[in-house]
């Protein structure tokens, strides 16, 4: 339908990917999670989960008959240009097929404009296709948190515009996405992520570390969300004597804080670290519902309607 809100993750893990008999049930793809909204394709992230996300798209797309197939839009949010963000954009088939438009948006960083930041990261001797011949369609776009992306109702346009904050009529678009810059990340912070569609709205908050009391901006940012998917690499016990202070990553209780005061419905633990296993990140989960009941760990392949 065409207000419908659905996500699957693609990959929770932070850092580097970490595949292996210790990491099946929570999963070792980092961060990408599909974004289903009214009809629109929207990923957040392109670390390794999107490489088995990008096959699948071009294997339904190649499904369909040939009359039906029209292009394959697609829309990549990313929250920042952390390899364990990005190391899965060279690898993304729909980028080398001609009949894909990708709308690529994210913040400038550490003033490099995002087109010439994913460029660097396709670009000899680390990769052997450079990113000007990839054969899609690409708009590769700087936005800020002043600005506000619209898409309209999929039947008439699958593209998003992106309009000033101040002067967008919300009103007309089907899907709604808005930014929030934290700078509780090293070297330039993060985007955190709000998608809206049909009354139903998803906050992505990845790579942020909490401040004492709630990160005030990113609650009010995430306030009444159905869904908040927060950092949540560490325990308190290894954040504090691990010295992790000041890396950019919450430990569950930072994101329990910001759910609770955020008056979310439901909370997912992202991002965990690659030196957790399974059975320590099941028990980061516990925690979590012992004070938040409605959280969770996001493990690979959940989808959820929202
Ligand atoms: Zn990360
Ligand atoms: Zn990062």
């Amino acid at each position: 339908m065409d207000s419908d809100l659905a996500i699957t993750f693609r990959g929770v893990r932070g850092s580097y990917p970490v595949p292996g008999t210790d990491t099946i049930r929570f999963g070792g793809n980092t961060p990408c999670i599909e974004v289903r909204a009214g009809g629109h394709l929207i990923i957040i992230d392109a670390g390794t989960g999107i490489i088995a996300l990008g096959s699948d798209l071009v294997r339904a797309y190649f499904q369909r008959p040939a009359a039906e197939r029209g292009r394959l839009h697609l829309t990549i949010l990313l929250s920042h240009m952390h390899h364990d963000h990005i190391q899965g954009y060279p690898f993304f088939a729909p980028l080398y097929l001609a009949q894909t438009t990708a709308h690529v948006l994210g913040p400038r960083m550490l003033r490099e404009d995002l087109a010439a930041a994913l460029s660097g990261a396709m670009v000899a001797p680390y990769f052997p296709v450079d990113a000007e011949s990839l054969a899609c369609e690409r708009h590769i776009r700087n936005i800020s948190e002043a600005d506000v992306v619209l898409f309209p109702s999929a039947t008439q346009s699958l593209d998003p515009r992106v309009e000033r904050a101040t002067d967008a009529n919300t009103q007309d678009a089907q899907v709604v996405v808005r930014a929030y810059h934290s700078q509780n990340h090293p070297r330039g912070g993060v985007f955190c992520y709000r998608i809206e569609c049909g009354g139903k709205s998803l906050v992505y908050a990845s790579d942020t570390e909490g401040y004492a009391g709630g990160d005030q901006r990113l609650i009010r940012f995430a306030e009444g969300a159905d869904l908040l998917v927060h950092d949540a690499q560490y325990r308190a016990s290894e954040y504090i004597h691990g010295l992790k202070q000041g890396w950019g990553h919450s430990t569950v209780d930072m994101a329990v804080e910001v759910a609770q005061a955020a008056n979310v419905e439901r909370l997912a633990l992202f991002h965990h670290a690659p030196t957790n296993d399974d059975t320590v990140v099941a028990e980061m989960e516990r925690e979590a519902q012992a004070q938040f009941p409605s959280s969770f760990a996001a493990y690979e392949g959940l989808t959820l309607s929202l």
